[in-house]
């Protein structure tokens, strides 16, 4: 017999009587067999011999038979089916019926089977779980959903000292709020929407908003009031990556702008393509490609295209070269500035330029920033939102805020580093049970670093394959890229 166990023979308040074999469910992925099994056992605990109220003896009454869903038995699904005997007092009607920790009687689930959907649904997909498991697809999506919940209520995070805000959009449900811990590298929270009202509103339930100290974001105005009004010890800063990424759009904008009047032959081609090798670093060009920008430069019409990138990788720098001194970092702003040619093909820069006095303090803010402030964290984050998505197309933001923020990495990282407040991750309840989820831990856990190994993706081009660039031919979908630039600038 597999296991003794079955739970210890559901902690020994049964015996088992035999195991039923079928071979009767649709043939899957999951279940090569199309086999399930179902076990019956007969309880053996203690019964009462007296009424509690009349202190009478208690009569043998019709028992009672329950069927529910259990862990796999051998690799395929089961079910248990219980018989469970009841005991009545004839001269106060009292039905005793003993009760069964083990199970959720109002699943029709052992709990553990309750814990290892929750947990599974963490990583993959409801269907993949039903079928594995012999339940529909609605039972393992009621399940994630009341365990997101439940850790709504039990897991709070301690209020970190750097948060970090940024955005996604996500198909369907629009724009999303992702809120991180900087310092400690975890995702804090998700909200959808990022009005400034519904940002205060939540700002304002944050508990020791005081621990607050630096607020990190891109340059969206509304981001001040929130701030200002919630975080009463928070100063503001514009992380770096949202700057420079500005300075990569103006270059794109005049890219688009001489590739549209040219004739589809005489576009200039490199391996990845013109748009990615005018996004990539002076420094890590190829020999093919740094020939490629140069040819841009001897050619009249197109040497716009050389001195965007020229001014791309100046912007760049004002960074990259000055990290030490903030003053010389002013100072190669205000160079930058002045060097921008007069031709009205160079507006968009200009706009940048603009736009960095508008929130030249946040922005400047960053070299007071007593953290380094990267956003290849939230990158990371982002991508996982995404992947989530993807793998669960059409899931509430309920969904994908649980999956994402609940995943045991994220959850492991926060209790590490003492942000978890109330009660800890319970490591004996029926959900993030560590030993009892064990096995399917490799599949649940995830480690951040294959995310950062996996992609090629390089916060300086700014590109994520897939998502705004063609891996393959170097193609930026620029209907993307000019609708960002669009919005933000609004
Ligand atoms: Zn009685």
């Amino acid at each position: 017999m597999e296991q003794n166990t079955i739970d210890e023979i559901l902690m020994s308040g049964f015996s088992l009587i035999n195991v039923k074999p079928f071979y009767d469910l649709p043939i899957s992925e999951q279940n090569h067999e199309g086999k399930r099994s179902v076990i019956l056992m007969k309880y053996i605990g203690e019964m009462p011999v007296l009424c509690p109220k009349c202190n009478i003896k208690l009569y043998a009454h019709t028992g009672k038979e329950l069927l529910v869903s259990d862990t796999t038995f051998v690799g395929a699904p089961s079910k248990l089916q219980l018989k469970i005997p009841r005991k009545r007092c004839h001269k106060c009607g009292y039905i005793y019926q003993p009760k069964i920790d083990s199970i959720d009687e109002s699943r029709f689930m052992t709990k553990r089977l309750v814990a290892k959907i929750a947990n599974l649904a963490l990583k993959r997909s409801f269907d993949d779980i039903a079928k594995e498991y012999d339940v529909s697809n609605g039972t393992a999506r009621n399940v994630f959903k009341s365990f997101i919940r439940e850790k709504k209520e039990e897991l709070r995070f301690q209020t970190p000292a750097f948060i970090g805000l940024d955005e996604i959009k996500i198909k369907k449900l629009g724009e999303l709020t992702v809120i991180t811990d900087l310092e400690h590298k975890t995702l804090y929270d998700m909200l959808q929407g990022r009005n400034q009202t519904s940002l205060t509103e939540y700002f304002n339930q944050i508990p020791n908003r005081e621990r607050v100290l630096w607020v990190c974001t891109d340059m969206y105005r509304p981001f001040e009031k929130s701030i200002k009004t919630t975080f009463p010890n928070a100063r503001w800063v514009i992380d770096h990556y949202h700057v420079v990424a500005y300075a990569n759009k103006a270059m794109d904008a005049i890219r688009i702008s001489i590739q549209s009047k040219m004739s589809k032959k005489d576009r200039v081609a490199t391996k990845k393509g013109l748009a990615y090798t005018l996004r990539t670093r002076l420094e890590k060009l190829s020999l093919e490609d740094a020939a490629k920008i140069r040819e841009c430069r001897e050619n009249l019409d197109l040497e716009p295209l050389a001195i965007a990138f020229d001014l791309k990788e100046d912007f760049f720098n004002i960074y990259d070269k000055n990290l030490e001194s903030i003053d010389n970092a002013k100072k190669a702003f205000a160079d930058w500035e002045a060097s921008i040619p007069a031709d009205k093909i160079y507006d968009d820069f200009r706009t940048l330029a603009k736009t960095v006095h508008n929130f030249y303090e946040q922005i400047f803010n960053y070299w007071i920033c007593p953290i380094a402030i990267t956003n290849g964290f939230t990158e990371c984050t982002n991508r996982i939102i995404r992947e989530n998505n993807i793998r669960g197309r059409g899931n509430s933001f309920e969904i994908l805020r649980g999956r994402t923020l609940y995943r045991h990495a994220n959850l492991e990282k926060i209790e590490n580093n003492g942000m978890l407040l109330g009660p800890c991750i319970p490591k004996k309840g029926p959900v993030f049970h560590y030993e009892e989820v064990k096995g399917i831990q490799e599949v649940v856990a995830e480690d951040e670093n294959t995310y950062f190994n996996s992609m090629d993706y390089d916060p300086t081009i700014g590109l994520i394959p897939g998502i705004n660039f063609d891996p393959e031919t170097g193609e930026i979908f620029d209907e993307t890229l000019l609708e960002d630039w669009n919005t933000e600038l609004e």
